[in-house]
């Protein structure tokens, strides 16, 4: 071991923050329903704000479709990556990346966790956003919330974040590439059983509202009763935090100092 005067040791230091958000979901519209008011906040705040959606959609047809070829996959595919990207649009987001993954049968897989920790060094992500890796037992919380997808792709960013992107050490293929460490700061999860942080929505839920209706395919909404749902959903947690509307994540940092 190296010994040097305490004098000589260059401190660590974390770099600047970046004001980059990465938003990491399973399916084209699952980002919609739970941060993008946040996002749409975010992106007024002067953020770089990025959806990432992990799979390609390619199951998000009818129900009782008799063609299911990989043709009409792709199709289906298309359609949602484009509905996807017309709700950035109208969320103020940087981009919105696909990593193509076939939707459906998604697991944390370790060349997931790569492909996850490639954009964070790539995007020197400071805000990493993603779905709980959880069953949810609450109360209210629908079945289709706990698509397999869902929680593969909430345990695959919980096991990306830390500690690979900022170690150089692990997945080496990643500094050859270029692609140096970076620590990220903050991480918001959507759905997790212990929420401890809200996002003030009131300025953005018109926006929320509006991005979830670019999801033509998915999304029907012949009652109009969407709008109504969605403000009573934001309403429903604001009250403790002393807000109209809010989305709600359990937040955790690296920084013990932090708050
Ligand atoms: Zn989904």
């Amino acid at each position: 071991m190296k010994t040097v005067a305490s004098g000589d040791i260059e401190p660590v230091r974390q770099p600047e923050k970046t004001k980059v958000a990465m938003i990491f979901v399973a399916h084209p519209d699952d980002a919609e329903f739970g941060t993008a008011g946040s996002a749409a906040a975010w992106a007024r705040e002067g953020w770089d704000v990025y959806y990432t959606i992990i799979t390609d959609g390619g199951s998000g047809g009818d129900d009782h479709a008799t063609d299911v070829s990989q043709e009409a996959r792709r199709k289906i595919s298309e359609i949602r990556k484009e509905e996807q990207r017309e709700a950035g649009r109208i969320l103020g987001l940087k981009d919105v990346i696909f990593l193509d993954y076939p939707d459906g049968t998604l697991e944390p897989t370790l060349e997931l966790r790569r492909d996850i920790v490639r954009l964070i060094r790539q995007y020197k992500v400071d805000r990493v956003v993603c779905q709980s890796p959880e069953w949810g037992w609450e109360w209210g919380y629908s079945i289709g919330r706990n698509h397999p997808d869902h929680l593969a792709s909430g345990t695959a960013v919980l096991r990306a974040i830390y500690p690979a992107p900022q170690n150089a050490w692990d997945f080496p293929e990643l500094l050859a590439e270029g692609l140096e460490p970076y620590k990220v700061n903050e991480l918001l999860v959507v759905g997790a059983p212990h929420p401890n942080f809200a996002v003030d929505i009131s300025d953005t839920l018109d926006l929320k509202i509006e991005a979830l209706r670019a999801h033509k395919s998915q999304i029907q909404d012949p009652t109009g009763m969407l709008a109504t749902w969605m403000r009573r959903w934001a309403s429903s947690r604001a009250a403790r935090y002393g807000l109209d509307y809010v989305e709600e994540f359990h937040r955790a940092t690296q920084n013990w100092d932090e708050d």
